[in-house]
Parts: C-alpha cells; structure tokens; sequence
C-alpha cells in the first residue's frame, strides 16, 4: 500500500452520482410500454486522493469496469460528474478533453487485444506521445526505450511483434503504454486477472514500484479481493451497480459491516489458518440488472433482510471515520 490516506489531502477524482444505463434493444426493449434500460452503474459517488490506489471490487457484471471505462468516456455517462482536478471530465470536448485523456490512462485486462499484431511494439508504445505531441522523434525512440527499461522488458524487444511476449510481457507493454506520456491517474481495469498467480504477484509489485517513482494514483478494478486488498489503500464495494461499503482496506478487512462485504470477505482465505472465519453463501443468483430489486437492491439475497429494505433504498452514509455504508441495520 502507497500512503496512509489522509482526508486533507488533495481529492484528485471525485465521482459523484455516477450513472450509466444501456437501453434494452429487441422485445424486452420496449416490455410494459415504456423504455426499458439495464442499469449498469446506478448513483455510484467516490472520491480518489492524490497519490493513493482505490480498489473497485465486486461480482463479475457488477458495473465496475463501466465505472472505469465511463470515467475515461469510452462510454458516455448517463448521469453524474467526474471532477478529475477540478474539472469536470464530462463536460469536456475536443482539445480540453484530450488534455485531461493525457493525464489519465487505462490499463486493460488483455493488453493483447489492443496492440496491433502488425506493428513492432517499439512503435505502439511510442503512439501516445504522437497523438498527445510530446517531444521529436529522437526524444520519442530515447522515451521508448527508457519505459521499457522500467517496466522490465529488454530495449532489444524494441522492434518485436505482439505475438512474441508472454501474458505478463504484455501486460507490461501496457503499463509501458499507460505510463509514457506522463500521466497522473491510471485506471486499471483487471490488469492480472488473466495472468498466472505467479505472474500475478510480479505485476503487481511493479505497479507498486511504478507507482512510487511516477506518483501515480490508481483506480484498481477487480473480482478478486485479495488481490485488491494487496494493493489498494481504501477499497469501495459494488453489487448490481451499486456502492455498498466504502472504508480503508484495514478497516473493511477488520470490520466489514454491509452483509454483502461480510459474504465477500467470509470466502478468503485468512493468513493465519487457525483463525477460521465462517463462510457465508448468498441465496438465490444476482439478479438480473435488466429489473433489479426494488429499495435495497441486495435484499433478495441478504440474510438479514426486513420488510423496509424491499421498499426502502438505503442511502451510503458515514457511520465511522471514512468508513462509509448503505444499509437499513446501521440506521
Ligand atoms: Fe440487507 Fe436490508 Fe441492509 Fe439491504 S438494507 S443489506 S437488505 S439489511
């Protein structure tokens, strides 16, 4: 973990009201007469700090990765603001949304899908700096060379194809990538779940280096939540869309308090194999997003379930110091 979050340290990102819907095409488009949307990201609000990593950690098809890619408006929000610096990322176009684009990078799942098999990486890598007009070309090929080197790929691998690295050599060709044009924020999108566990640990250990020598902030999306708790220092939890609990890792980890995250939590593995934590499964599967749960959008799966949850949404609050929390049992 980088820094001991601070409250009065400078907000780089704050998320507020986050919303992205994606309309329904075909039949079930237009069931009960009206347009029908599946809810992908519903009210989501978070602040990032300046030098700290934040994990996003839920279920596959909770919405944390469109909460990333809505951010870096590779989809447009439906709703919400993402102030990045004091400015607001969603009411920015041309030149001045490029200027923030150069500050803030993504870094993907497969690297591989998005390097052109054709193009020597030296080339690829050099790309961001092209698009963004940042020094010559001597400059550009000294740039390359010098993020590869801290990245840790060989400066001979300059004029190789996609084809010939590794799952984990590319997915430092991401970084690489991610990194060159000098940014601040790096959103990283489950940058190791396709990779071995043994890679796994090598990539992130050096996002962490990276971390430190560029002062970068992350955005850490990801299923797995030991991986997001090594790495992150505050960690925010997503079901279905939504935000459920909000605290620093150590907190969540010691005291996690919505039923969700004490689920989450109850299937990882403790370090210390005599402490043994009971396991909780969840009844029933997630619902489907297309016509999520009225009030509590957990409530059909949450043992300790009222009748006020089903009508009732509970609104995130902050029950401890940055220890925030959506639930009716905290009220
Ligand atoms: Fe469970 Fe109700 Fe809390 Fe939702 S609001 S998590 S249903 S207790």
């Amino acid at each position: 973990m980088s820094l001991q979050v601070n409250k009065e340290k400078d907000i780089l990102l704050d998320i507020q009201g986050l919303q992205k819907y994606f309309p329904v095409r075909g039949p079930l488009g237009r069931l009960g007469g009206t347009k029908n949307y599946v809810k992908a990201v519903n009210n989501v609000s978070f602040r990032l700090y300046e030098g700290e990593t934040f994990g996003l950690v839920g279920e596959s098809g909770c919405g944390k990765s469109t909460t990333g890619r809505t951010i870096m408006r590779l989809t447009e929000p439906t709703g919400g603001s993402a102030v990045y610096n004091g400015t607001d990322i969603f009411q920015q176009s041309g030149r001045d949304l490029r200027k923030i684009r150069k500050e803030i990078q993504m870094v993907f799942q497969d690297p591989y899908s998005s390097l052109n098999p054709r193009k020597r990486i030296g080339k690829t890598l050099e790309e961001p700096l092209i698009i963004h007009s940042i020094g010559n070309r001597k400059e550009h090929t000294e740039k390359v060379m010098d993020i590869m080197q801290k990245v840790g790929l060989q400066t001979e691998q300059y004029y190789r194809y996609p084809h010939e690295f590794s799952g984990g050599q590319r997915q430092r060709i991401g970084m690489a990538r991610a990194l060159i044009a000098n940014p601040k924020l790096v959103i990283c999108d489950e940058p190791v779940s396709a990779l071995d566990v043994s890679i796994q640990s090598q990539i992130i250990n050096l996002m962490q280096e990276l971390q430190e020598e560029f002062k970068l902030t992350y955005l850490f999306i990801a299923h797995d939540i030991s991986v997001v708790r090594h790495i992150s220092d505050r960690i925010g939890v997503m079901y279905l869309g939504e935000l459920m609990e909000e605290a620093p890792t150590d907190k969540l980890f010691a005291t996690p308090l919505h039923p969700y995250t004490q689920a989450l939590l109850s299937a990882v593995p403790t370090p210390n194999p005599r402490i043994k934590r009971e396991r909780i499964t969840l009844k029933g599967e997630i619902p489907s997003p297309l016509n999520p749960p009225s009030g509590c959008i957990f409530h059909t799966r949450c043992p300790y379930a009222m009748d006020r949850c089903k009508i009732e949404k509970p609104i995130k609050k902050e029950l401890q110091e940055e220890h925030f929390i959506a639930c009716h049992l905290y009220d």
